[in-house]
């Protein structure tokens, strides 16, 4: 299992601080921001698996940054859980119906912060505890078993986490870029066509047991995973 990243965007360095330290503990990965330039620079080396966000930033709120995440194809399913000074203003934001995935007003305590990131992580799916199905393919993460129509089905490293994040994404067509972001990670340098040696090492593995078809080329544009044939 991966260690879940979480993406910290907030501009007072104590609150910061605190955070990186709290989600270490709990052992987490952190990136940190002071400002939406900074977390966007995050991002364009590599996605998070959750994005803990201030509202009140300096240049660009936390409401304004949750629009732009949410209108980009790459970003809008990275769950938000925003941070917020006050209970009103938590509901005022929750009354703009962002698709936000969570609020928590400050002070909170650390053990009621991580509650409701693990919550969330959950429910993405990013915990990578979680047995995905599909058609007749199962892959349970805690084992590392993948099994199709019952049967095992041995894979590598790559194709598994291929395999796992394609899972967790059902019916969602990725370009070998955001692939390789995603799978590989941003800051590894790996040229696209790595990414089909890899599906088709994928697709030779799911044949044995008929699972193959799962693995969709949709043409100009990428993969999916998909059930439905
Ligand atoms: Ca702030």
């Amino acid at each position: 299992m991966t260690t879940p990243t979480l993406l910290i965007v907030e501009d007072e360095p104590a609150v910061r601080e605190m955070l990186a330290f709290a989600l270490h503990q709990a052992g987490y990965q952190t990136l940190e921001a002071a400002s939406v330039r900074e977390a966007e620079t995050h991002l364009a080396h590599r996605f998070p698996d959750l994005i803990l966000l201030d509202w009140m930033l300096p240049e660009v709120s936390g409401t304004e940054y949750t629009r732009r995440l949410k209108k980009d194809p790459n970003t809008q399913d990275i769950p938000i859980i925003m941070l917020t000074a006050r209970a009103e203003e938590e509901d005022k934001i929750r009354g703009l119906d962002l698709g936000v995935d969570d609020y928590i007003t400050k002070p909170f305590s650390p053990r009621e912060l991580l509650a409701r990131i693990k919550a969330v992580l959950r429910r993405s799916g990013a915990d990578g505890d979680q047995v995905l199905e599909g058609g007749t393919l199962r892959l349970d993460p805690r084992s590392h078993r993948v099994t199709g129509q019952g049967a095992d089905i041995p894979l590598g490293p790559t194709e598994y986490r291929l395999l796992h994040f394609f899972m967790q994404h059902a019916e969602r067509v990725y370009n070998r870029a955001q692939l390789l972001d995603h799978v590989w990670g941003g800051d590894v340098y790996v040229e696209e066509r790595t990414v089909d040696v890899h599906i088709r090492r994928l697709r030779k593995a799911l044949a044995i047991q008929q699972c193959d078809v799962y693995i969709q080329t949709v043409r100009g544009t990428g993969y999916r995973f998909s059930t439905q044939l």
